[in-house]
């Protein structure tokens, strides 16, 4: 059984899809006016692995996931810059597609764009107009939250707490002050699109509801984004929704927590405000990828120069035990399983069925990544060591290795520098022939020359092992 924490109702839920077999799932995707920092990082991986880990378990998955690409943030940087809005939103679509292929985040299904959306959005706040939920004043529409029942149940807060919470603005046009924009009237210069109320350009709140249902449906299984989202804007997607259709909205509300840089709180004005891309720079992509999903989707986790180094140094030791089976099998005789080599493979599958259950529970990557580990430190002694296992066992484990390695994503980019490989394998025949010969001098002379290349050798029983230091 499948459960997960489900925000909206405060406990586990086992997991049921609106339909068998299928699932359907959306996450709050970047604002596109900057590269994006490794808080959004976080939200991006964690939903990337629970489409990849639902897809796994047999599950067809619809992922949909929005860039907001008309909003104040965007009509600032274009005024900054003298361009249009969608200048803006393009550049950064295409940044954030570069950042997120490093991180192994997989394109969502279909990654709509809230300006492609206008009819669908309008739609819906027509509809929200016709059955008195909303109100039109000056060229803006609002949400009128009093008549929305269950308002406040995904945050958890009586309508009366939150009211009394809001802040009132003397100048505004809203009948209560939790009202919140559906549409909003242009102001001079800025993008526009024609309305029933003049000409304006959509809220923020309903740009994801429009987009939910026209990809998704009017009922959804997974709705997933940051902690920060659930007050007030998955809250206020709720209202809209249900207010519009009618129909329950998303079954499982799952956020991912926060990220501290050096125990700090992320900000601007601390100057420790990271994009992906510059910490991408220093150490790669993939250390962020390991560094986030080592730890459960839910806990605050603390990002600093130690953490990620660790990440890395993690990350090596897979890559390093794919490089010693891969060694290992090329340069060993074929040999069926031996006797008593059983409790071996046995082992092998019981790291797997670790992973699969603490995944089951709540999607806890961190003890699923700890059963990978498990699966590694086997690995390497049925490889390295004097009685090495059958090629049969190592095969069988290898199988699970290249499942696990692949479905977290941890899985090396390769050289992609065929010439300079097949250079150095070249070059360790030619030593091996050397000391064959017993030409000593010659062999150490072309260890010293691959070793001023970032070439560092290695002799097994099974021959020579080389790798390539960055
Ligand atoms: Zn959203």
């Amino acid at each position: 059984m499948i459960q997960f924490y489900n925000t909206i109702s405060g406990k586990k839920d086992e997991f049921v899809t609106v339909e068998a077999g299928k699932v359907k799932m959306y996450a709050c995707g970047p604002t596109v006016y900057n590269f994006f920092h490794v808080g959004n990082a976080r939200c991006f991986v964690v939903f990337d692995m629970l489409r990849r880990y639902l897809e796994y378990r047999g599950y067809e998955v619809t992922f949909v996931q929005n860039f907001t690409d008309i909003d104040d943030k965007v009509i600032k940087r274009a005024n900054e810059e003298g361009v249009t809005y969608d200048v803006i939103a393009a550049r950064y679509i295409d940044e954030y597609f570069k950042d997120a292929k490093g991180l192994g985040v997989k394109p969502a299904t279909v990654h709509p764009l809230a300006t492609d959306n206008i009819e669908q959005i309008l739609d819906i706040v027509r509809s929200l107009v016709d059955k008195g939920h909303a109100y039109a004043v000056d060229g803006d529409v609002y949400f009128r939250t009093h008549t929305c029942r269950g308002y406040g149940k995904l945050s958890g807060q009586p309508i009366e707490d939150l009211e009394s919470g809001a802040r009132i603005d003397i100048n505004d046009k809203k009948e209560n002050p939790l009202d919140f924009a559906l549409w909003k009237a242009a102001k001079p210069g800025e993008p526009a699109w024609e309305s029933p109320w003049g000409m304006g350009r959509p809220g923020w709140h309903i740009e994801c509801s429009a987009m939910n249902i026209r990809y998704l449906g009017e009922s959804i299984d997974i709705h997933c984004g940051g902690q920060d989202l659930i007050f007030p804007h998955h809250e206020n997607e709720i209202a809209q929704s249900e207010c519009c259709t009618g129909k329950p909205f998303a079954r499982y509300w799952l956020h991912n927590g926060y990220i501290n840089i050096d125990n700090r709180k992320m900000s601007k004005s601390l100057g420790n405000f990271f994009t992906v891309r510059e910490i991408a720079e220093k150490y790669g992509y993939l250390p962020i990828r390991h560094f986030i999903l080592s730890a459960h989707y839910r806990s605050p986790i603390n990002f600093s120069k130690e953490i990620i180094e660790q990440s890395a140094a993690a990350l090596e030791r897979i890559f390093n035990c794919a490089d010693s089976v891969d060694f290992f099998l090329k340069n060993s005789p074929e040999e069926a399983l031996r006797d008593g080599e059983d409790a071996l493979v046995a082992r092998f599958e019981a790291s797997r069925a670790k992973m699969v259950e603490a995944m089951d529970d709540d999607f806890n990557t961190a003890d699923g990544i700890a059963a990978l580990y498990d699966l590694v430190r086997d690995l390497n002694s049925a490889v390295n060591g004097a009685n090495p296992a059958s090629s049969a066992a190592v095969k069988a484990g290898k199988a699970i290795f290249d499942e696990l390695t692949a479905l977290f994503g941890f899985v090396k980019e390769s050289g992609g520098d065929d010439a300079f490989i097949a250079e150095i394998e070249e070059a360790i025949a030619a030593r091996t022939a050397a000391k064959k010969a017993k030409n000593y001098a010659e062999a150490d002379r072309i260890r010293a020359e691959l070793l001023s290349r970032g070439v560092v050798l290695e002799d097994t029983a099974q021959g020579t092992k080389y790798k390539i230091n960055k």
